[in-house]
C-alpha cells in the first residue's frame, strides 16, 4: 500500500470522528515501516493481538517516546507480566482469575494498566469475553481490586448483522457499562471495527480498533478477533 493512501484513509476516517474518541490503529501483521508512518501522520495509539508482536515492533520504534500500546487480543495469564510491561491498556480481560493476576502483578510491578473487561453481548462459546451474567457475578470481586484500573467495557460483535441490529447491539455496551457504574466507574466504551465503527460511534464509543480499512486487507493466517497472544 502506498503511503499516500493511509494517509488518505486515515483523513477520510478522522473527518467523522468525534474529537472525544480515541482512534486505535490495529498494526496486528502491519510492518514497523508503516507504523512509522501512521505515528508520522499523528496517530499514538496502536493496537496489537500478540504480546510478543508488540514486543519486537516496539523495540525497534524505541525512538518514537510517545506512543501508547493496546493489547486487543486474548491474553494468556502466563504473559500477564509482559503485558503489562508493553501495554498502557488492556481491553481483553477475560476472566475474574486474569484480572486478579493483574492486580497482583501491578503490586510488585507499579504500572498503572488500565483495564476493559471485554463482553460478549450475545453469548458465544467459541469467543473470548464476559457473558453479563457472569459479569454480574464477578462484579463485587473486581471492584475490590485495588492495584488495576478498570477503565471500561470492550466488545466485539457477533458477525452476519445488519448495520441497524449492529447499532442497536453496541448501545447495549454503555447501557451495560452504566448500569454497573456503582460497583465500577466505567467510561470508556472500547467498540467498532472496520466494518462497524461508523454504528459503533453512533452508539457511544470512545475506542475504536482499525486495522483494514486503514492499512488494507491481512494476510488470511488466523481469525481477527480470536487470535491468542
Ligand atoms: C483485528 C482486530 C481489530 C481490527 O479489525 P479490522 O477489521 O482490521 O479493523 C479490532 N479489534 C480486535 C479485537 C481485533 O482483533
Amino acid at each position: 500500500m502506498s503511503e499516500d493512501t493511509l494517509s488518505q484513509r486515515l483523513h477520510s476516517i478522522q473527518a467523522h470522528l468525534p474529537p472525544h474518541v480515541r482512534l486505535i490503529a490495529v498494526t496486528k501483521q502491519v510492518p514497523v515501516a508503516v507504523i512509522r508512518h501512521a505515528y508520522e501522520l499523528g496517530l499514538r495509539d496502536f493496537g496489537e493481538s500478540r504480546v510478543q508482536e508488540a514486543q519486537a515492533k516496539a523495540a525497534l520504534l524505541q525512538d518514537l517516546p510517545d506512543l501508547t500500546w493496546h493489547l486487543i487480543g486474548h491474553l494468556q495469564s502466563n504473559k500477564a507480566r509482559l503485558a503489562l510491561q508493553q501495554f498502557s491498556w488492556i481491553h481483553s480481560v477475560d476472566s475474574l482469575a486474569l484480572a486478579q493476576k493483574l492486580d497482583h502483578l501491578n503490586q510488585t510491578l507499579q504500572r498503572p494498566a488500565q483495564l476493559l473487561l471485554q463482553v460478549k453481548l450475545r453469548p458465544d462459546p467459541h469467543k473470548h469475553g464476559w457473558t453479563i451474567p457472569d459479569l454480574l457475578t464477578a462484579l463485587p470481586a473486581l471492584s475490590r481490586l485495588r492495584h488495576v484500573h478498570i477503565k471500561g467495557l470492550m466488545t466485539i460483535l457477533p458477525l452476519g448483522l445488519s448495520p441497524a441490529e449492529r447499532q442497536h447491539l453496541f448501545r447495549e455496551l454503555p447501557a451495560l457499562g452504566a448500569q454497573l457504574q456503582s460497583h465500577l466507574p466505567l467510561k470508556e466504551y472500547s467498540m467498532g471495527m472496520s466494518d462497524d465503527y461508523p454504528q459503533a460511534l453512533a452508539a457511544g464509543a470512545t475506542m475504536i480498533r482499525l486495522g483494514r480499512c486503514l492499512f488494507g486487507e491481512r494476510p488470511p493466517i488466523t481469525p481477527p478477533d480470536e487470535s491468542a497472544s
